[in-house]
């Protein structure tokens, strides 16, 4: 580290296969990425390997804590051996007391006893990418041939389940479940037992020109996938819609605020309730005024700006040729980046009641104009308004509580109070039009 360069906070997704996996998701965006690297083996080498662990616990020395993320593609065809070679680079390279914390992203379809018994070991996270129940999850989440994935993921998460590795649920929202919030959300929390659950929209943006490849699945079981770029204004049938969005989230959160407050983590609403206490920069990037401390390191050394934007024009440049990952996250085109996520909010967004919780949500899906016709509004929006103008009295009194000391599951008490005065055939809390007493009033039920 140069003593030019400040210290700073930044997360490092690092691909040790590149794009390579052994799924072939039809919403998957870096399934093309593979077309950056023409020839290349992808598989991360030592060289990078020892870069990208001693660089990062070099540049992040003083914290107490540091993550070691490794993402896909999919990270397990790299064997076992690449991530035991992990743990001896950080014994190697870790200050002394410096805590390292190693994640690890996956399909799960590859997870055994031995996988787990490491993973174990070694304390890694373990998130674990799955869309809800069967027929929601084998919509998109298809392997090489085709065929369904949804038992061996299942199969995964129960041998992790039974080492009792720590794990965590990855659940994008699409065409597929959108409509389900409730169904998908139970069916983590009971069916799986998750208790940490991260909530991605799929937003597939393309060009016109592109659009009859990317409904067809990308051409993906014919290798015709062309490198996807963040372009265009038109969205693939696999999108969630935005209203759907909103009212997916609602749904869930009308679950979670009367019985999981505490004993279920949704990071949306972990990173909701730190903007209601004032917290402009916590949790979740697609919600902080800027952003550009998450950066994607490419299985030979390239960093680029994000994991979204893994495209030449975002290639901040190699970790093994000359500036380290420190320099090039704090270099000027990095910091323009995460800036220009602020700078570029439409007036419509500067003036929203929701603002301070949303901030203008991603730029990636920034595509479509505001009411008064100017471009740069997020795909999104129309869902991030109901979702948070909803969840806005819970999260007064969640922020309340803890400003007080006390305990945020106090929130349930207060659903108690109001729902007690509910009638089954009032208009149930979540805003949807179906009465109390056979939505959220009745008791969930999974699939
Ligand atoms: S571009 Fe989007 S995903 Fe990437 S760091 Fe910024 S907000 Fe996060
Ligand atoms: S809810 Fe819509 S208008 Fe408000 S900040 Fe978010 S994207 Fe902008």
């Amino acid at each position: 580290m140069t003593s030019s360069v400040a210290a700073r906070v930044f997360h490092v997704m690092s691909k040790p296969t590149g794009a390579i996996c052994n799924l072939d998701c039809e919403y998957c965006f870096f399934l093309s990425k593979e077309e950056l690297y023409p020839g290349s083996g992808f598989r991360m080498d030592e060289e990078v390997h020892e870069a990208y662990i001693s660089q990062l616990l070099a540049a992040q020395r003083w914290a107490d804590e540091i993550v070691v993320a490794f993402q896909g593609g999919e990270p397990t065809l790299m064997g076992l051996d690449f991530f035991r070679r992990t743990i001896e680079l950080e014994r190697r390279f870790a200050a002394r007391g410096q805590l390292v914390l190693n994640t690890v992203q996956t399909n799960a379809t590859l997870i055994d006893d031995e996988w787990a018994t490491f993973f174990k070991e070694h304390d890694f996270l373990v998130g674990v990418s799955i869309d809800g129940p069967r027929e929601m999850h084998d919509a998109f989440r298809v392997d090489k041939g085709g065929k369904p994935t949804f038992d061996r993921v299942v199969t995964g998460i129960e041998t992790l389940r039974r080492h009792e590795v720590e794990w965590n649920a990855l659940t994008t929202i699409n065409a597929a479940n959108q409509d389900h919030g409730r169904e998908v959300y139970t069916f983590l929390r009971d069916e799986l037992g998750a208790t940490f659950v991260q909530l991605i929209p799929i937003v597939e943006r393309v060009t016109p020109e592109l659009l009859p490849l990317a409904e067809s699945g990308w051409g993906s079981r014919r290798g015709e996938r062309p490198l996807y770029r963040q372009h265009g204004d038109q969205v693939t049938h696999r999108t969630v819609g935005a209203e759907q969005f909103g009212r997916f989230m609602i749904d869930i959160f009308e679950e979670w605020a009367r019985r999981d407050v505490s004993d279920v983590f949704v990071q949306m609403f972990d990173t909701a309730l730190a903007h209601w206490l004032g917290m402009e920069q916590a949790g979740m990037c697609v919600h902080a005024r800027t952003c550009g401390d998450a950066v994607a390191l490419e299985h030979n050394g390239d960093l680029y700006s994000c994991d979204h934007y893994v495209e030449p024009e975002y290639l901040l440049g190699n970790i093994t040729e000359g500036k380290t990952l420190l320099q090039l996250v704090d270099s000027p085109q990095q910091r323009a980046f995460g800036q220009d996520k602020l700078d570029s909010l439409t007036s419509y967004c500067r003036s929203c009641d929701v603002r301070f919780a949303c901030n203008g949500g991603c730029p990636k899906d920034r595509f479509i104009s505001t009411p008064d016709g100017q471009p740069g509004l997020h795909y999104l929006c129309a869902g991030y308004q109901s979702f948070f103008r909803h969840i806005d009295q819970p999260m007064k009194v969640m922020a309340g509580l803890l400003r007080r000391g006390q305990d945020a599951t106090g929130l349930r008490d207060w659903y108690a109070r109001t729902d007690v005065k509910r009638a089954p055939d009032d208009p149930c809390s979540c805003g949807r039009d179906a009465p109390w007493g056979s939505c959220h009033g009745a008791p969930a039920t999974t699939a």
